[in-house]
């Protein structure tokens, strides 16, 4: 069998502008950098294959460093928005750099006569392209998506492909008996189409993972401070106690309510009040560790699990928030509120009446003046 080189790259172009179309829809909708920088590569790929159909014609001499160039950025794209899953930005002359290297190394081995002028360096940096892809998409944690793995496997077949094209390519030449049986380019373009549809499946199911787990973790949280909602910490933190106790564990819930807040709002203004919270929240947030939970319980109620802690852990946090309050810096003429803290420890596992414990210790807290910190233990409640 024969397959017309031609008609395959027509069609592989036809593919990618089709895909690429869709995508771009994709990308308005989500506004996912990945999507963006999908339909790049794609665009990129369909413009290579463009300018190759010039191959044979009087234009070679500029359209084959061009297409080798336009692939190996279509490969780095892909690189990029791999990266980007991560929250990893790609510097732009790391990418430009692979595209512009290509473009010099076929530009000096005589184009207009030589259609495979800089095939070794094409087909590396291709290689070289998909290998970088294929470790980010590898590196991604299964717990923030599930579909990554195919996209790793496509990308590292055809990572494969082209690192054994390009050793085949230095062992017999582009002229080589297994060379143009197995990774000629019409067996590429059609190599290339089976990804092409392969990954786009899986990249519409990721951009729709990296939506809903935005929109999760937009529903999960509170707009002014960052910190979790009520509803969420109340899920999070039962879970964790429940976890803890089976495991003969103790927590430690911190209540804190700002003092005489409705003062600093009638004095300076709510803006002045929003400041106010969201500086208790960093001061909250600065306190705690990783595996801490913090929340905003009410207006200014925030409401924080300790797992695995007990009362005196609560009160040296409690005291570290206050003090970076103290140090975070106040609107002009402004100071920032003081905090009474309540304090509770439960072995028993009940989320529910392990806070009412501690709002009983925040009351008291409020009633002994405020601007303390009240600790309430099973059986023997003390200041
Ligand atoms: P106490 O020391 O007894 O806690 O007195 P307080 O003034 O802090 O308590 P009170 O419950 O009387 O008032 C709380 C105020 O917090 C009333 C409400 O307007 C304000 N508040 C609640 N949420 C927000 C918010 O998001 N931004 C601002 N600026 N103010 C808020
Ligand atoms: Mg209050
Ligand atoms: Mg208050």
């Amino acid at each position: 069998m024969v397959l017309d080189v031609s008609s395959l790259k027509i069609t592989l172009g036809i593919v990618a502008l089709t895909l690429s179309f869709l995508f771009y829809r994709s990308y308005l909708r989500t506004n996912s950098p990945y999507s963006g920088w999908w339909c790049l590569a794609l665009g990129l790929l369909m413009a290579g294959n463009i300018a190759y159909l010039l191959t044979g014609t009087s234009q070679q001499v500029w359209a084959n460093p061009l297409g080798n160039a336009l692939l190996v950025a279509g490969a780095f794209s892909v690189w990029a928005g791999s990266r980007s899953l991560r929250m990893r930005p790609t510097p732009w002359w790391l990418l430009l750099a692979g595209p512009v290297i290509t473009a010099v190394a076929s530009a000096l081995e005589n184009p207009a006569a030589n259609a495979w002028s800089g095939g070794l360096v094409y087909l590396a940096m291709m290689a070289a392209g998909m290998g970088l892809a294929t470790r980010e998409l590898a590196l991604l944690r299964p717990t923030d998506y599930q579909t990554h793995r195919e996209l790793a496997v496509a990308a590292g077949i055809l990572a494969g492909y082209y690192l054994v094209r390009a050793c085949v390519y230095v062992l017999e030449g582009p002229e080589g008996p297994a060379f143009t049986t197995y990774f000629s380019s019409a067996f590429t373009s059609m190599i290339t189409i089976v990804m092409l549809v392969t990954v786009s499946f899986s990249m519409t199911a990721l951009s729709n993972e990296q939506l809903i787990n935005r929109l999760n973790e937009r529903a999960s949280r509170d707009g002014l401070t960052g910190m979790l909602n009520r509803t969420t910490f109340m899920e999070q933190a039962s879970q964790e106690v429940r976890r803890l106790h089976a495991a003969g564990s103790l927590s430690t819930v911190i209540l804190a309510d700002l003092d005489n807040f409705k003062a600093i709002n009638d004095a300076h203004g709510h803006a002045v009040g929003d400041a106010a919270i969201r500086a208790f929240a960093d001061a909250c947030l600065a306190s705690i560790r990783h595996t801490d939970l913090a929340g905003r319980y009410g207006g200014e109620e925030f409401i924080i699990l300790l797992p695995g802690a007990g009362h005196e852990s609560g009160r040296v946090i409690a005291e570290t928030i206050n003090r970076n309050l103290t140090a975070a810096e106040a609107p002009k003429g402004v100071r920032f509120p003081t905090v009474s803290y309540g304090i509770a420890t439960t072995l028993t596992g009940d989320l529910t009446a392990m806070i009412g414990d501690a709002d009983r210790a925040l009351y008291e807290a409020k009633n002994l003046g405020r601007n303390r910190i009240v600790t309430s233990l099973p059986g023997a409640r003390k200041r």
